[in-house]
């Protein structure tokens, strides 16, 4: 039996507007994969995450989630709008996001953040949600912070509930995009050593950082984004080690 790739993207674009920001990229997520994608700013990460999340639709190419093509149209308008709402949450549920400024919901307890989309999306029993919340809490190491709103935990207590809530979808692949960025520097270790946690579990995930020995350590291929193209791409070794194109060179120069 031939295992099902979880996440395929062919020939992604995405133009807002005038302006084309992706520009033909793909890539195949094998179970297990800790894929990094670095690059400059504005060089289109984020919009490819958003793109295989849906909270942007592509202007063409194909994303197929664990062998289901996901589908989007464009309306009369030219708006590109994606096909389906209900496949949007679903392949959302397959592909938890984790984002740089950790998006909890602020009205709501980190136990209720958790529990959210697997009680109304995943149709999970309200008791079954809350173990479950109460297991991946406990993993990001914050289960005695269950019953605080988000404002009374620090940055790095709250991106690891952001983390727990990712999880408890049971996702496909999880897409982090910074997830450090907006931490104090003392802060950082603690989601650092989660998200190593995670690939080491076999995990498979997409993730833009900045943290180049981390991404040298946990990646099983890195690719070097440059205005909406893929530059290059190996594995750590090779693109770390043995830089080929003179843009990758560049930009990491300020770092080794
Ligand atoms: P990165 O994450 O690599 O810094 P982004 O994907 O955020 O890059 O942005 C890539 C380019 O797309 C930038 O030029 C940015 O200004 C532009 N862009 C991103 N989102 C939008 C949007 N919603 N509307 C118009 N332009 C956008
Ligand atoms: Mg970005």
């Amino acid at each position: 039996m031939s295992a099902v790739s979880p996440l395929i993207v062919k020939d992604l674009y995405k133009k807002f507007g005038d302006l084309e920001v992706l520009k033909g990229v793909s890539l195949e997520a094998l179970k297990g994969d800790v894929i990094t994608l670095i690059g400059s700013s504005g060089s289109g990460k984020s919009t490819f995450l958003r793109c295989i999340n849906l909270l942007e639709t592509p202007t063409s190419g194909e994303i197929i989630v664990h062998g289901e093509p996901v589908a989007f149209r464009q309306d009369r308008h030219g708006n590109e709008q994606p096909a389906d709402r209900r496949q949007v949450e679903r392949m959302r549920s397959k592909l938890a996001m984790v984002f740089q400024g950790f998006n909890l919901w602020s009205h709501m307890t980190v136990l209720e953040n958790v529990i959210e989309a697997p009680i109304h999306v995943l149709k999970v029993p309200k008791k079954e949600a809350i173990e479950r919340a109460e297991a991946y809490l406990d993993r990001v190491g914050i289960l005695d912070r269950k019953h605080y709103y988000p404002a009374q935990l620090s940055g790095g207590q709250q991106q690891r509930a952001a983390i727990a809530r990712a999880l408890a979808v049971e996702p496909e692949v999880m897409l982090f995009d910074e997830p450090t960025s907006a931490l104090d520097p003392e802060l950082v270790g603690e989601v650092l050593r989660v998200m190593r946690n995670l690939a080491e579990e076999g995990r498979t995930m997409i993730l833009v950082t900045h943290e180049m020995a981390f991404c040298r350590d946990v990646s099983t291929k890195v690719l070097f984004l440059h205005q909406g193209m893929i530059e290059e791409q190996g594995t750590p070794e090779e693109v770390f080690d043995n830089t080929q194109s003179e843009r990758m060179k560049q930009f990491l120069a300020p770092t080794y």
